[in-house]
């Protein structure tokens, strides 16, 4: 299975990649979590890397491309994806298509998360993380079990630098700027499904379900 989770931050699609990686097994690849892995080790990438996302702007498609091209290669993604984050402008959509190509791969379906601005801005302001597994919480609708501890490893839970509203609306723009043409894109080679961004993450991970398998994408039972 290899699909790509498009839509705005906050659209709900990390939460969703999270179970789709759990229950079906296939690699979950965000690459805004390679990046801060790669900021937190302070490796050149990572350096380069840090003051775009600080301010919510797109890093450049080229480093963006070739971390993303490696990632790929590796045994335990090549037998499945869930791409979130990526690819976030046509560029790298192509680069994308034209990296499995030459592997005789393609991409099976794309799914657009439709989130209203105001659920985005709630999620976002409210999102905490943990900083060791990334795991992500909710401070009000999924709070962990005891405050400021992941309920899954030892790690401590912060909130993202770009977390604040006035980067929060930046990467909204941007979004609407470079990563909405990409829906086009793939709407056009009519791999597009629209699902709600809103819905709780359950309902949405058993109406995925059904998309899948009334696809093809997964066996039927
Ligand atoms: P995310 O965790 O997906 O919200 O990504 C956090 C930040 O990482 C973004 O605001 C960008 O600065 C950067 N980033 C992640 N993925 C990409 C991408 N595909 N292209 C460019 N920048 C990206």
């Amino acid at each position: 299975m290899r699909i790509v989770l498009l839509g705005p931050p906050g659209a709900g699609k990390g939460t969703q990649a999270e179970i789709l990686a759990t229950r079906l097994g296939v690699a979950h690849v965000a690459t805004g979590d390679l990046f801060r892995r790669e900021v937190k080790r302070g490796t050149p990438l990572g350096r380069r890397a840090a003051g775009y996302m600080r301010r919510g702007e797109l890093i450049p498609d080229e480093l963006v491309v070739r971390m993303v091209a490696q990632h790929l290669t590796r045994p335990a993604v090549r037998r499945g994806f869930a791409l979130d984050g990526f690819p976030r402008t046509v560029a790298q959509a192509e680069a994308l298509d034209a990296a499995l190509g030459l592997r005789g791969e393609s991409i099976d379906l794309v799914l657009d998360f439709r989130t209203p601005v105001r659920v985005i801005l709630r999620r976002l302001t409210g999102r905490w993380i943990c900083q060791r597994c990334g795991a992500i919480y909710h401070a009000v609708t999924m709070a962990p079990n005891v405050a400021g501890r992941c309920d899954r490893c030892p790690g401590r839970l912060i909130q993202r630098i770009d977390d604040k509203r006035s980067t929060i609306v930046r990467r909204l723009q941007v979004y609407r700027r470079d990563s909405a043409p990409v829906v086009r894109y793939y709407a056009r080679r009519q791999l597009l499904h629209s699902v709600r961004g809103d819905w709780q993450a359950e309902r949405l991970y058993r109406h995925l379900v059904r998309l899948f398998r009334a696809q093809g994408v997964l066996a039927a039972r």
